[in-house]
């Protein structure tokens, strides 16, 4: 355990600190938490506001902040409108392509005229302010013209992902209570049509809020459309209704912009309220100093729009960075596992932000996939959603990387809006941890009391300051947000993130995982990232999630899922092997009690391990809420 946090620091290029946009950050950050709200009006001062803001943080109702509150915006004039006037207009927005190899793309000017036509066709549909449209979509351009249509006229948005059943996507639309929900015929997977269409028409059986349902055509597949409820994309792109003029509506900052809920992998789903202004100001502060957004470059984060990754870095954040914006709707691996690695060529990607799961995923298939590329062009590597392993890290940093390219590693979740702790490309970095706090925040490790813990010691992880992107709340539940998130410290006014972390003596703050899932073991705690991490670190392995049981002696014993490597055979001695590799990594004491090989692991859509599902199975008990299960 201890020799991890001591190894040696990765040194960031001569050429990245020369080209940094922040060049200090402990002087920046020191700054940022003794004058918290001057550092984010000065942000905010790089947006453009309708009307400006009376005050930063108004905090009279805790846990309820607000920000900017007085202050007019919208955040799709900030992501389109102001583009228009510089050179950013005739500059690439998106390129798109589909797994099929089309390509499409749209420069700002484009983007815009896509994004006004649309906005007035909800607006004929008599969608309004306030109201909250529901899209289920893949990964296609319109996904993202939907989004930013409804926020353009001041309707929220609920994003449902497209890989969702229709008993998900019914009931948040119910939650939502939508009158309209945007959809496509199909999207594509592994050359294989998903009927997605069909999937909406079940939902909308159960959901009887909607009144109109909008249908991009997308793969071409047969659609049942119902005469006096459905329409065509783009029948009523076509008419003169939709006039590629439409003024932007002013909003309050603090006016919702979208719902969207959690990866539901600890339990049910949480429906998150996000606002125009702190969002704003937040995801675009971050985006532009932890990726050093340059004017030239080709930023590709691979999420979907689905969660919040791809709300807040596919579409936000590098819209209002004005930032060139890759979309692949696809399986990383199709037709061949150097699908991704031919695309960062093809297009020249400086930026690569993407998840653990994934790069395992592909890792898995061995160098030689990326190894036929020429992946020179890439800058930075981000990484989101799971706390990565120091053997993907490295994969991530030498073979894709070249040992050129810093790792940002992003820990964040939908509640907060924007990435929390995270390097900046100046960092230097220690693989496997996501470093240290983002400006303007204060992390605590802390015990059931809410004080600090020794430095090396697990606790929970906490945010000690309220910050611009965060939730506002629940949707139509505040009592819980504020029970679930802010009442555990009396009066310390922490928020309680639910994950276990450590931070050790030079700062560098390591998460070992669920506050619910770390493993006492005769009374040792042990994080489940830890032991995942050891299992990865053996050349057969390529993932591998840890759960405790019960036992009547040692309170808790481990068992683990493993899967392996191409090619390599599961046998007693291979799994008697990894259990010493476990006890000679980390100490005996994290020995697994038993290793199971498995095909595959329970994942939410977001390719996050569902460690409470093998529990429950182990156990033989209800497996709980399963909607965002993945097939
Ligand atoms: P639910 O809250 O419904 O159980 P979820 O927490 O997985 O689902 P998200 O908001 O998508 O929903 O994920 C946030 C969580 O993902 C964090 O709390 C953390 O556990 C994990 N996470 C995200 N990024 C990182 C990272 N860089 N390192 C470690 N863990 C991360
Ligand atoms: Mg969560």
């Amino acid at each position: 355990m201890a020799d991890k946090q001591n190894m040696a620091l990765v040194h960031p290029s001569q050429e990245i600190l020369d080209n940094a946009l922040v060049k200090n950050y402990d002087e920046l950050y020191q700054y940022s938490i003794e004058n918290r709200e001057a550092f984010w009006a000065e942000q905010a001062e790089t947006l453009r506001w309708i009307k400006p803001w009376d005050k930063v943080l108004d905090n009279s109702n805790k846990p309820f902040y607000k920000w900017f509150t007085g202050g007019e915006i919208n955040i799709v004039d900030n992501a389109i409108d102001r583009h228009l006037t510089g050179e950013t207009r005739n500059k690439l927005a998106i390129i798109w392509e589909s797994e099929a190899g089309q390509v499409r793309s749209f420069s700002y000017y484009a983007l815009n005229r896509e994004v006004s036509q649309f906005a007035n066709v909800l607006k004929s549909m008599g969608v309004q302010k306030g109201d909250i449209v529901t899209i289920y979509m893949p990964q296609i351009p319109e996904l993202v013209f939907a989004m930013l249509a409804c926020a353009k006229i001041g309707a929220a948005h609920s994003v449902v992902y497209g890989g969702f059943s229709y008993e998900a996507l019914a009931a948040r639309i119910e939650d939502a209570e939508s009158r309209v929900l945007i959809t496509a015929d199909g999207g594509f997977r592994r050359g294989k049509p998903i009927d997605l269409k069909a999937i909406a028409n079940e939902a909308m059986k159960r959901s009887p809020t909607i009144e109109v349902c909008i249908t991009v055509r997308n793969n071409g597949i047969d659609a049942e459309m119902e005469s006096e409820r459905d329409f065509w994309y783009h029948d009523l792109q076509s008419l003169p209704i939709a006039s590629p003029k439409c003024p932007t509506e002013p909003m309050d900052a603090e006016d919702p912009l979208f719902i969207l809920y959690t990866s539901g992998t600890t339990g049910k789903p949480k429906g998150m309220l996000h606002t125009h202004g702190g969002y704003a100001v937040y995801t675009a502060t971050t985006h532009r100093m932890m990726f050093d957004i340059k004017p030239g470059d080709r930023y590709w984060c691979a999420a979907d729009p689905g969660w919040i990754t791809g709300h807040s870095y596919i579409v936000y954040a590098p819209l209002i960075n004005g930032a060139t914006v890759m979309m692949y709707e696809g399986a990383p691996n199709y037709p061949y596992p150097n699908r991704w690695w031919q695309m960062v060529e093809k297009y020249g990607i400086n930026i690569l932000y993407t998840s653990p799961t994934a790069l395992r995923g592909l890792m898995r298939f061995g160098d030689r996939w990326p190894q036929r590329h020429d992946l020179s062009s890439l800058r930075l590597l981000g990484s989101v959603g799971e706390p990565i392993n120091p053997e993907a890290w490295r994969w991530y940093h030498e073979v894709i990387g070249g040992g050129r390219c810093p790792i940002i590693d992003t820990w964040w979740q939908t509640e907060t809006g924007g990435a929390m702790i995270c390097p900046l490309p100046i960092t230097p970095l220690k693989p496997g941890s996501a470093t240290k706090p983002f400006f303007g925040n204060e992390i605590g490790i802390v015990d059931d009391e809410g004080n600090e813990v020794p430095a090396g010691e697990e606790g929970k992880l906490v945010i000690k300051n309220p910050w611009p992107g965060m939730a506002r709340t629940i949707y139509k539940d505040d009592a819980r947000y504020a029970e679930l998130y802010w009442g555990d410290y009396g009066d310390k006014d922490y928020y309680k993130a639910g994950d276990s972390a450590k931070v050790d003596e030079d700062g560098y703050l390591w998460i070992i995982g669920r506050m619910d899932e770390v493993i006492k073991v005769s009374g040792y705690r042990l994080g489940t990232a830890e032991i995942e991490s050891a299992l990865v670190s053996h050349h057969s392995v390529s993932e591998a999630a840890a759960i405790g049981l019960p036992h009547e002696i040692k309170g808790n014993v481990i068992h683990t899922y493993v899967i392996l490597k191409e090619g390599v055979t599961a046998d007693k001695p291979l799994a008697q092997e990894l259990k010493e590799h476990v006890a000679s990594e980390i100490g005996r004491i994290a020995m697994p009690e038993e290793v199971s090989f498995v095909e595959a692991l329970p994942k939410t859509r977001s390719g996050k391990i569902m460690r409470r599902v093998l529990r429950a199975r182990a156990l033989g008990q209800d497996e709980g809420d399963l909607s965002t299960l993945e097939e």
